[in-house]
């Protein structure tokens, strides 16, 4: 099985040329699933790997704008519909300087496993642009949100392909796309998640990646006979997913003692004031630098990646691709680390993965632990089809079932297939075995 495997991962390298984040993703499913092909042969028949790995729509287009100045600006555009098995096409946009094909196709491949894993009815796709939100007015990020729906919008749908946020992309760029949409299509309807409470959001969206990280973490920590209280977490990045990560850790009794942005991480060991983080970063768009500024208790040190030299409990990298790499994953278990969750997608290198697994302690993959976030997002498209709002807790109630679900299956689909307590095999395959099913029903598309 493993030739047949290595034969498609040689295709996928030659025709994605360039391209290593998404090699690196379809790597790492493709190393877990050959106990599930010895199992299944017809899907082997089927050529169900060869077309997994092969979105089923590619698009790109240019993106013009004018900036303040009156200059024109020239950005690209990407949405990948990448499998629509089990559902609509579903996944966020990321607005940041390092997008291109390569990074969108990765974070579109990772998107249909972890959807499948959320339970509900929902395919994977991404989109993105090399725009770069950060400096910009409000004016010049709405003028660019307005021209990259002005295309987008013919190709998505409440029931075709539903973006929601990702990096760069929050509640103020979500509105003005879905305010286009709505302009060009004369439809008022949840082609977009993440929306605002008044014009059919859900509640408890905002707080869904991060909570929903901390539940399946706090199932990690279950299985290891302790929980939250006392421990000391270290959390990368600043934006929506560590926030509220940071906020249900804390209120389950950890001390979270550090987070970072691009520039930087700051340590404050009596524990972050995130009240000041939200201020800082969800209000004034400021840098983490100025909470050292606030709080005397706190350091601040140019360089972001230094944060994992930061003793912990546990890390919950929350950031971005490839932020943690072999020798940083062997500073936080020589340091005493013994619990690693994913918020970020793909966060951690192979070597990364390769010293957590090897040294025993817990490790959850990105696919599983920050699948909270997506699936709130498909609770948000219920609503919007029923036409109501549940309450917060109704919401986050949801969440908290669903990861619970998403760990369970994890760890049954780990232990059917002889790799007991590997979270991140078990991801793959639980994922994958969903998909491949919904596949083999519906013939060669
Ligand atoms: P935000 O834009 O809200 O925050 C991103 C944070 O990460 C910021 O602090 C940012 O710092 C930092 N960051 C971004 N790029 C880099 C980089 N290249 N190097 C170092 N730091 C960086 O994004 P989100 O919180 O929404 O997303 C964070 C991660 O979580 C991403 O991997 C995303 O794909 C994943 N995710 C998000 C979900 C969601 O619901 N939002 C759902 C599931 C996964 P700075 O401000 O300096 O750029």
């Amino acid at each position: 099985m493993s030739q047949y495997l290595d034969s498609v991962m040689e295709t996928v390298i030659k025709r994605n040329a360039g391209e290593p984040e998404f090699h690196q993703a379809v790597k790492e499913v493709l190393e877990t699933i050959a106990p599930v092909l010895d199992k299944h042969p017809e899907y082997v028949k089927a050529k169900i790997i060869d077309r997994i790995v092969e979105p089923e729509r590619q698009i790109i287009f240019r993106v013009p704008w004018v900036d303040d100045k009156g200059e024109v600006q020239v950005n690209r555009g990407f949405r990948v519909q990448f499998n629509s098995a089990i559902g609509p096409y579903k996944g966020g946009i990321r607005l940041h300087p390092s997008v291109y094909l390569g990074i969108i196709k990765f974070l579109g491949f990772e998107q249909i496993f972890k959807n499948a894993l959320t339970t509900t009815p929902i395919g994977g796709g991404k989109g993105g642009s090399d725009f770069d939100p950060k400096g910009k007015s409000d004016n010049e990020v709405m003028s660019f949100c307005q021209s990259f729906m002005t295309e987008l919008f013919r190709h998505i749908g409440a029931d075709t392909d539903v973006p929601a946020g990702d990096i760069g992309t929050g509640a103020r760029e979500i509105g003005y796309m879905f305010g286009q949409y709505k302009r060009l299509s004369n439809v008022f309807t949840g082609v977009l998640t993440g929306k605002g409470l008044q014009w059919g959001g859900s509640l408890a969206r905002k707080q869904a990646t991060g909570y929903g990280l901390v539940y399946y973490t706090t199932r990690m920590l279950q299985d290891a006979n302790t929980d939250w209280n006392g421990k000391n977490v270290v959390i990368s990045g600043s934006g929506n997913v560590a926030i509220y990560a940071n906020e249900k850790a804390t209120s389950l009794g950890a001390k979270v003692i550090a987070m970072s942005d691009s520039n930087g991480y700051i340590v404050d060991e009596a524990g972050i004031n995130l009240d000041i983080i939200k201020d800082l970063k969800e209000v004034r768009r400021a840098r983490i630098k100025e909470y050292a500024n606030i709080v005397p208790t706190a350091q601040y040190v140019e360089g972001c990646r230094g944060i994992w030299g930061v003793k912990c409990d546990v890390a919950l990298p929350c950031a971005t691709q490839n932020e943690i790499n072999g020798d940083e994953a062997t500073l936080l278990v020589n340091n005493g680390c013994k619990f690693v969750a994913e918020g970020a997608n793909m966060p951690s290198t192979p070597d990364a993965i390769a010293t957590f697994q090897g040294s025993g302690i817990a490790f959850g993959p990105a696919k599983a632990a920050n699948a909270g976030g997506v699936a709130t997002s498909a609770l948000e498209m219920s609503q919007n089809s029923m036409r109501l709002s549940w309450s917060f807790d109704e919401v986050d109630e949801k969440l908290h079932g669903i990861m619970n679900k998403v760990y369970d299956q994890c760890t049954a689909a780990a232990e059917a297939y002889s790799e007991k307590g590997n979270l991140a095999a078990g991801a793959n395959i639980a994922g994958f075995l969903k998909v491949a099913e919904c596949m083999m029903a519906q013939g060669v598309v």
